[in-house]
Parts: C-alpha cells; sequence; structure tokens
C-alpha cells in the first residue's frame, strides 16, 4: 500500500499523492513485467535485498510508461523491514527513440534487400534475353533453313545445320543445370549430404580429370598437407573445384599455368590462382551474386552464375571464400572449409 508519493511520482504517473496514498500500489500502476515475472523478481529480491530492472506500468489516463525501477527494503533504526522504497524512472521517451531508430534501421535493410533483389530480377531477365535468346534463334533459323531447303542443301550443310542445333541444345541444357544447381543449393532448401572425406585424393583426381579434358593451360596442384579432412558434400564440392580451375582456364591466356593449392592447418585451405585477365577491383564484391559479370570479360562467354553456386556450396559448409585479383596480372580464389575434430 502506498505511504509515500512525491511531486515526480505525480508528475510521471499522472495521480496526485490524495488520490492514491493507502492504495495497493498494484492497482494503481497495473505493472507488467515484459521480461521477466514476479515470482522471478522475489527470487532476486529475496536473495539481493533490492531489485533493478524494468517494466511497464501505467499513466492515470492509461497510457503504459516504460519505468526502470529500482526497489529496496525500506527499515526502521533496528534495520528490520517496514516497506519498500521504489524510486522509478520514466524512460518512454527514450524507449520511443531506441524503437523509432530499430525501425529505420530494419526499413533501411528491408529496402536494401529489395534493391537488391530488384537488380537480381533485371539481371535475370537480360541475361534470360542475351543467354536463351541467342541459342533459341539459332535452332529456329537452323530449323527453318532445314525445312525449306533441305533438298537443296549438301549433306555437310545439312550435318552442320543439325551440329547448330545440337550446339546450342546443349548449350541451353548447362544454362538450365546452373540455374537449377543454384536453387537447389539455396540454404533455404538444402539437400546437403555431408560425409567425411579427404580433400588431398579428392583434389588429385579431380585435377587429374580436368587435366585429361583440358589440355590447354599448364594445371599444377601443390600439396602442402598429407590430409585434409573434411566433413563435406563432394557431389556439392566438385562443383566448387571445377568451377574456380575452369574459370581460370576460361579468363587466362592459352598455355598460361593454373596452380591449385592445398593447405591444411587448422582449416583446409584451397587456393587457385591464375595469370589471367583479372577482376577490376570495382567488381571484386560483387562476383558472387547471381548473374553479375566484371566489365572486363568482353566476349568471354558465360553466365554470371558459377560463383553464385560456388558461394553458396562453400556457405553451407560454413566455409569462406575469397578473391584477391589485379587487372592484367591473375586472380587468386581461396575456400576455407571447417577441418573435422579428428582431423
Ligand atoms: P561466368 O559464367 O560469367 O564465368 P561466374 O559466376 O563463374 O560466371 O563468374 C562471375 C564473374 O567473375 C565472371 O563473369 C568474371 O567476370 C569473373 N571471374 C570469375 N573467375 C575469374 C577469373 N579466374 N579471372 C577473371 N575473372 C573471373
Amino acid at each position: 500500500h502506498i505511504q509515500s508519493w512525491n511531486p515526480g511520482a505525480e508528475r510521471i504517473y499522472g495521480w496526485r499523492a490524495d488520490e492514491v496514498i493507502g492504495k495497493p500500489i498494484r492497482e494503481i500502476l497495473k505493472p507488467v513485467y515484459p521480461d521477466t515475472t514476479v515470482e522471478e523478481i522475489s527470487k532476486i529480491f529475496e536473495a539481493q535485498q533490492t531489485w533493478i530492472g524494468e517494466l511497464i506500468q501505467h499513466h492515470k489516463d492509461g497510457r503504459p510508461l516504460h519505468i526502470v525501477a529500482n526497489v529496496t527494503y525500506l527499515r526502521d533504526d533496528t534495520g528490520k523491514p517496514i516497506g519498500m522504497v521504489t524510486v522509478n524512472r520514466d524512460v518512454s521517451d527514450q524507449k520511443r527513440l531506441e524503437k523509432e531508430i530499430l525501425e529505420k534501421e530494419k526499413l533501411t535493410v528491408a529496402l536494401e534487400t529489395e534493391r537488391r533483389v530488384q537488380e537480381i530480377r533485371t539481371r535475370f531477365m537480360r541475361m534470360i534475353s542475351h543467354e536463351f535468346r541467342t541459342p533459341l534463334t539459332i535452332i529456329n533459323s537452323s530449323y527453318d533453313l532445314l525445312k525449306s531447303y533441305n533438298e537443296r542443301m549438301s549433306p555437310e550443310q545439312r550435318m552442320q545445320k543439325l551440329d547448330n542445333i545440337a550446339e546450342q541444345v546443349t548449350h541451353l541444357r548447362d544454362l538450365m543445370g546452373e540455374v537449377s544447381l543454384l536453387l537447389s543449393t539455396d540454404p533455404t532448401m538444402p539437400n546437403f549430404a555431408p560425409t567425411e572425406f579427404d580433400l588431398v585424393p579428392y583434389c588429385e583426381d579431380q585435377i587429374t580429370e580436368i587435366r585429361r579434358a583440358c589440355d590447354t593451360h599448364t594445371l599444377n596442384l601443390l600439396l602442402n598437407c598429407d590430409s585434409a579432412r573434411i566433413n563435406g558434400d563432394s557431389k556439392l564440392l566438385r562443383h566448387v573445384v571445377n568451377n574456380l580451375i575452369y574459370n581460370a582456364i576460361k579468363y587466362s591466356p592459352e598455355g598460361s599455368p593454373i596452380t591449385v593449392t592445398l593447405e591444411a592447418d587448422r582449416t583446409a585451405v584451397l587456393r587457385v590462382k591464375d595469370l589471367g585477365i583479372g577482376i577490376p577491383d570495382v567488381d571484386c564484391a560483387r562476383i558472387f551474386e547471381p548473374f553479375y559479370r566484371a566489365t572486363n570479360v568482353n566476349d568471354t562467354p558465360g553466365s554470371g552464375l558459377g560463383l553464385a553456386i560456388v558461394k553458396q556450396i562453400v556457405d553451407l559448409h560454413q566455409g569462406k571464400i575469397d578473391v584477391q585479383s589485379q587487372v592484367g596480372v591473375g586472380t587468386t580464389f581461396t575456400v576455407t572449409l571447417p577441418l573435422t575434430a579428428a582431423a
């Protein structure tokens, strides 16, 4: 029951002292504890003889007030508790301000996300029209020619048109494969199946395979560890190794060396280094976004999807990917993956 009510309390709560003296404090201030319970507060109070915390109380007009309360015992001369004193501070304005700032920040983040989504959508549409329209046009015109002039064409000419169609269909199929891989490695729908395996024989096998398929570049493998055991999805990680090496091949001159390094210290570190065209600084931060291509690719074919897939796969493995590059000098991609606990 309220025994004393100072002018500060009158100002904060709107009640005059003569209206509240003798009344139960709960009835007047109608407290609500958003972060705790009365039982929890009582426990702390008994243990520490004091409680400092935040709660909601109400103004006479019903308005909720954010209050920071500091409650202690009121004692007589012998130290015996005869009541409680609570020193309350109204922090509603501060709370309102904090809420406003938080909401503003949330809005900024939402707008930025929206802007990025729009940008990806625009790039997607542009990619669709470039990458899909050209092969479809070639397929269409080859088909029209075959249909209209079939009789007058030589067998070689006919075969060339059929080859054109087959080549463009393969291109479209690869593109669709990339799009569906990008969607399937999205963290919101992971079909991620990690098992423990060693990256050393894994990289050796893949590099042997790539060397067999492509002899335009010198592909070196430097193993700085005997083993690098990780918990990973070997099928997905194949795309990472393949994509980085095939990009290195695609964006560097024929005959130039590509060096793949594998290290295992506290983490497994895979580096792919080339001496190719490099990536301008302005583009480096964005090449992992879907459909983003650097400004210096000229007419090198590509969809801008490979690195987005690589990044998603590395993220699924709780790893990291970085790029260091200098235009005209070369590029190094570094993938870091956690080693298994036993490694
Ligand atoms: P793309 O199909 O265009 O090669 P990626 O997603 O694999 O798509 O790569 C995105 C962009 O990053 C490329 O378009 C290119 O601008 C740049 N890039 C990637 N790898 C290299 C590299 N090794 N050297 C130079 N540029 C690269």
